[in-house]
């Protein structure tokens, strides 16, 4: 790494952490003239495809989760850092589990597992929509816990 300031070809790293998933800062300090300065080192990402339920595949997408979990969070007390989190939370652990592919249902179910502690109306709307019940019994023995939560307030 080249100090900007005076083409030194020695740095050390003063200070270094995550800024954006897939995105570390760095904080250096020329040895040379000993100005500081900062770099942004891009993880380059590895084409992570979605399969479908189709079996068609699709590129991951980060806004994808977004658009489902803004629908499934309409007028409930969630808020966009909330939501920001999880989606944040969902896509380091889609990138650490999985190399190349990952069915849109386990995208789902790390969905929920974080949804479902956030707010239990929007968690049964996304699972409304992303879960395959195999039959109304499934859906009913997933909600039942949730319902009887409900009633003690
Ligand atoms: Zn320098």
């Amino acid at each position: 790494m080249q100090c900007p300031f005076c083409r030194f070809d020695e740095t050390k790293v003063v200070d270094s952490r995550a800024s954006q998933p897939h995105a570390i800062r760095r904080r250096r300090e020329c040895l040379g003239c000993k100005r500081r300065f900062t770099t942004y080192e891009k993880i380059e990402e590895s084409p992570l495809r979605v399969i479908k339920k189709d079996g068609s595949r699709v590129p991951f997408d980060r806004e994808r989760i977004r658009v489902g979990l803004e629908k499934a969070c309409y007028k409930r007390p969630v808020s966009d850092e909330q939501i920001e989190g999880i989606i944040n939370s969902v896509e380091q652990e889609v990138y650490q589990g999985f190399d190349r592919e990952i069915p849109s249902r386990d995208i789902g179910e790390l969905v929920f597992g974080r949804l479902r502690d956030v707010d239990q109306v929007a968690f049964v709307r996304f699972a409304s929509v992303y879960r395959e019940f195999k039959d109304v019994n499934d859906f009913v023995e997933e909600l039942e816990p949730m319902l009887r939560d409900v009633d003690r307030d």
